[in-house]
């Protein structure tokens, strides 16, 4: 107690010498304390726990694992959410390395680190959906409390996370199943008004990848906006998504440019001292098209076609046999692009995404 009775001594000492120095700066920068998920972290403190997710009508409970920086001056809260889906090891590992990398004592606002969103997909090892309800968690915002573990998580979310950010970064990789590249931010070019679209195309931009993806649409209501990128935009809240990594791969060439682009926003965001390193030719995609499998099968991708080519309209992306390896379809490229996604591993089921190609953009912003 003795300390603390010193310690606030002090401070009066300081605030006072300040003040007759006209020094009025400090004080309004001094940050407030954070609250999240019932807990109050100080100006200036690190906290390290989890949020609650209480069970349901299904018996299932979770945890969320987060990291939160509450920064000595004030600032922006910046959210960012990893393993939303679990099997994205690239975002999960990327926020181990950051949530080490900040000091509070040299941070302004608060940074929110969420390391593994979807723990149930996480240690079930699921692709896109939760094991236990089969349900994918970044189509399935705004979430409900009395819903499944999946929607349940969706809920805490959004009241302890996105509710509470002024800025919220998304990030994926391709899923285990995916082949992805190149590494891209993408933002939501039309959603939630011009004040957003214009932050989170800054904070895209940002970032630092040399691909930036502009998501079209906007969204009626938070109840339409089911992706976590589309529920902070639609709420008001400008917000990036992020796809560094492929194939349940986690090396450094995935990583790394997650942990420096996370650090580039908070340069932008004046959170931490410098400036951000901007791409030097940024590619704007404007326009995504999909190729949806009509068979159950295996799918064999072309040897001939990595993601990160420019392919044109027709070129031959892989074929879909049954069980037995009798050609069933042949995927083809309907419109020339960026491809961004192929699958990369054999199972597929009818109505799978197992292509997007990126159109650039003409106007190239
Ligand atoms: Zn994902």
């Amino acid at each position: 107690m003795k300390n603390v009775l010193n310690i606030a001594t002090l401070l009066f000492v300081v605030i006072a010498n300040s003040l007759a120095h006209g020094d009025k700066l400090k004080i309004a920068n001094a940050n407030a304390a954070f609250e999240i998920g019932g807990v109050v972290v100080t100006a200036g403190e690190t906290y390290r726990g989890e949020l609650k997710v209480p069970s349901g009508d299904d018996e299932v409970e979770s945890f969320i694992p987060i990291t939160v920086h509450n920064g000595n001056d004030a600032g922006p809260v910046l959210s960012l959410i990893a393993g939303i889906h679990g099997s994205e090891y690239s975002s999960i590992l990327s926020m181990q390395k950051l949530a080490g990398l900040i000091d509070p004592a040299k941070l302004s606002g608060t940074l929110v680190i969420v390391h593994i969103a979807n723990m149930p997909a996480f240690t079930g090892r699921t692709i896109y959906f939760g094991p236990d309800d089969l349900k994918n968690l970044n189509r399935s915002f705004p979430g409900d409390i009395n819903g499944t573990i999946t929607e349940r998580i969706a809920f805490i979310l959004k009241r302890e996370v996105i509710m509470r950010s002024d800025y919220l970064i998304d990030i994926h990789s391709g899923d285990a199943n995916e082949s992805l590249g190149p590494s891209y931010s993408a933002y939501y070019a039309e959603a939630g008004g011009e004040m957003v679209f214009e932050e989170s195309r800054r904070i895209a931009i940002a970032f630092g990848l040399e691909t930036i993806v502009q998501f079209a649409g906007s969204y009626d209501s938070v109840d339409d906006a089911i992706y976590t990128g589309a529920q902070a935009v639609t709420l008001g809240i400008p917000a990036i998504d992020i796809e560094s990594g492929e194939l349940g791969k986690f090396g450094d060439q995935y990583v790394g440019p997650i942990i420096d682009g996370a650090r580039n926003v908070m340069r932008e965001l004046g959170m931490i001292a410098g400036d951000p390193e901007l791409p030097a030719n940024p590619l704007f995609i404007s326009n995504r098209t999909r190729v949806f499998s009509n068979h159950d099968g295996i799918f064999y991708a072309d040897r001939k076609v990595k993601t990160g080519n420019y392919i044109t309209a027709g070129t031959r992306l892989g074929i879909i046999t049954d069980y037995h390896g009798n050609e069933l379809e042949t995927i083809v490229a309907p419109s020339a692009g960026v491809l961004l996604i192929l699958f990369g591993t054999p199972p597929v089921n009818k109505g799978d995404n197992v292509v997007v190609i990126g159109r650039i953009s003409e106007s190239g912003c």
